[in-house]
């Protein structure tokens, strides 16, 4: 018998975020009306390329919307005193209502530490612990949502994906993406496996998956041979080939011939990461009115 190829729909990430973007456009101008811009801090250490392209989008995009944004900008010797004065002035300063650290930070400073000491109202990449611990305990009504994780369930719902009961695999374990991504699909009544470089038969966790997420920076780690036919895919790594070329962690043209809904890199989950973190800026600004 005839196997039924399946064709994946590409998800166009950009279209979703300029959707949501629109209904914030209209948030800011309210906010504008009773006196209020948002404003949101951003700061800058060292001198990785990607950090410069990733700052500038997420100001543009700030723009865009009426949000104000301001770049606080250190060199990769700065010490981590410096740092922190600079989080602890922001803090106090009424006319901020987000402050962003754009990660990775030069390797002597203690991010951790770093990311605590943000005033949690203002924490718009959703890392410090309060937060992080609101957003996975769930149903808090957390001011601030993890960005990335928030904006692959705003991508699945727009694209009529349904989650409840489905079998989840996310590749990767980190802070940014993979715990909390696998914690919103947890909390959306999915069965949830995390897979990480420790993993150790990566294709058979792979091939279970209705709901496939990817976020390991390894470029084509996921092949067509590891996605079962007519799974949805989210691809979340960036990697930059030496031609300059974008591109994700999965094989893109041969796993969609697989899967039923795939996003392209770019164009898919990076355009809903800037659009959420622009919400955490609005929502900031509104509860910082409501003070
Ligand atoms: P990290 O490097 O912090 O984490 C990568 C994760 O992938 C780790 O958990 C690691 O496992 C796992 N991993 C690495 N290699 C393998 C492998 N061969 N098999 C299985 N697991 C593996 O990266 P981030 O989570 O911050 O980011 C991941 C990717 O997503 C990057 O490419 C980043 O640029 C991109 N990104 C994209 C965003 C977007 O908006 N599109 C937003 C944020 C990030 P272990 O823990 O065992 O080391």
């Amino acid at each position: 018998m005839m196997m039924k190829t399946m064709s994946g729909k590409v998800i166009d990430g950009r279209k979703i975020a300029r959707e949501v973007g629109g209904g914030l456009k209209k948030e800011v101008e309210t906010l504008g009306k009773r006196g209020i811009v948002p404003r949101v801090a951003v700061i800058l250490a060292g001198n990785d390329q990607a950090s410069e392209i990733y700052v500038r989008n997420k100001r543009r995009k700030a723009g865009t919307l009426g949000i104000e944004s301001e770049l606080f900008r250190f060199g990769s010797d700065a010490s981590q005193e410096e740092i922190e004065d600079c989080i602890r002035k922001l803090n106090n300063d009424k006319n901020v209502h987000g402050i962003l650290v754009q990660l990775p930070l030069p390797g002597h400073i203690d991010r951790n530490k770093i990311v605590s000491l943000i005033d949690p109202g203002k924490d718009v990449d959703c890392f410090h612990p309060e937060n992080v611990g609101k957003n996975t305990i769930g149903g808090m009504n957390s001011t601030m949502v993890p960005v990335t994780a928030t904006g692959i369930m705003k991508l699945l719902e727009f694209s009529g994906i349904p989650i409840e009961g489905k079998k989840a695999v996310v590749v990767g374990r980190s802070n940014v993406v993979g715990k909390p991504t696998a914690i919103q699909l947890l909390h959306a009544g999915a069965t949830v496996t995390v897979c990480h470089s420790k993993t150790e038969d990566l294709k058979k966790e792979c091939l279970e998956a209705d709901i496939l997420v990817v976020a390991t920076g390894h470029a084509g780690l996921v092949t067509a041979n590891m996605v079962k036919d007519g799974a949805v895919v989210i691809d979340v790594g960036i990697s930059a080939l030496p031609e300059g070329e974008m591109v994700g962690d999965t094989d893109f043209e041969k796993v969609k011939e697989k899967a039923s809904f795939i996003t392209p890199v770019p164009g898919g989950v990076g355009p809903m990461t800037i659009i959420m973190l622009m919400r955490n800026v609005v929502e900031a600004a509104k509860a910082r009115e409501q003070e």
